[in-house]
């Protein structure tokens, strides 16, 4: 599942590519991933208006439109779920067999792709009022952080996953943190000590902030079928699959830490894995 990182490199790849564009006709094959907007909604207001800009909050995507009926401002929410694919497709090519939503924008079809249909891309932006602050940006203080943990039971790994506390960590970068950070992922959200808080915190930054990095230079097969145009599975057919190489816990069952050597573990945590060093992250 795509993570704040992997939305953060599509959004900075597709905004190059739709700025100033205008959607000619909409194309909606199946109307699930519009919810709560109907289809009799979505289909009208698109055509006509033209993309003025695109950011991520959280794990969504945020498409901004100006309308065609006086300049109205529309905003458009993108989340990919588990399996969802947004890619420019080049004119004239046939629609993947999972297109949900096709935009038609003159020079290529704005592909809206999901085999289980489990994303989203609708109108209604109301997901957004619900999260955290965003945790490469100056409002994600050490100080509210320490509110919001002091104020749960869960295990921190699991808390994490509270895109209410903070948004866009998903399972492989709340692993990835923690291990960062040297914390326990079993270690109960209000124990954490400041310090350990102010280590999460910068270890949150961290990571987060080096995937975007490394992502931004992965050549990726934007649209094409075996890729989904995300970079952690964006690598040419035949490469190493270089991405997870730089995890140092994540999916690494079994593996020697990078830290200690010691085999990496995986534990389940409220139905989903984690990965840990047992050893390096220890409950102190
Ligand atoms: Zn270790």
């Amino acid at each position: 599942m795509p993570e704040l990182p992997e939305v953060e490199v599509l959004a900075r790849h597709l905004r190059r590519l739709i700025r100033g564009k205008t959607i000619r006709a909409v194309n909606v094959r199946r109307a699930k991933v519009l919810r709560p907007t109907p289809p009799r909604t979505f289909r009208p207001t698109l055509p006509g208006a033209k993309f003025t800009g695109l950011s991520r909050r959280g794990k969504y995507l945020l498409f901004q439109l100006r309308g065609k009926t006086a300049g109205k401002p529309i905003s458009l929410l993108g989340h990919l779920g588990m399996t969802g694919r947004i890619f420019l497709a080049p004119k004239g090519r046939r629609l993947p067999k999972h297109t949900a939503v096709s935009l038609d924008l003159g020079v290529g079809n704005l592909i809206y792709e999901d085999t289980r249909y489990f994303g989203r891309l609708t109108l209604d932006t109301s997901a957004v009022t619900r999260l955290g602050p965003e945790p490469l940006d100056a409002g994600f203080g050490v100080e509210t952080f320490a509110q919001s943990l002091k104020r749960s039971r869960q295990a921190i790994k699991v808390k994490l996953l509270d895109q209410g506390l903070v948004a866009g960590i998903g399972n492989i970068y709340a692993s990835e943190a923690l291990f960062r950070a040297r914390l326990s992922p079993k270690l109960a959200a209000n124990k954490l000590t400041m310090t350990q808080i102010r280590r999460l915190r910068l270890a949150i930054r961290a990571v987060l902030a080096e995937a975007i990095k490394f992502g931004s230079t992965v050549p990726l097969n934007w649209g094409e079928n075996k890729s989904d145009g995300l970079f952690y599975f964006g690598h040419a057919p035949g490469a190493p699959d270089f991405y997870a190489e730089r995890l140092g816990v994540y999916d690494r069952e079994g593996q020697p830490c990078p830290n200690c050597g010691r085999p990496i573990k995986r534990i389940t945590q409220a139905a989903r894995s984690t990965f840990y060093c047992p050893h390096c992250q220890r409950v102190q």
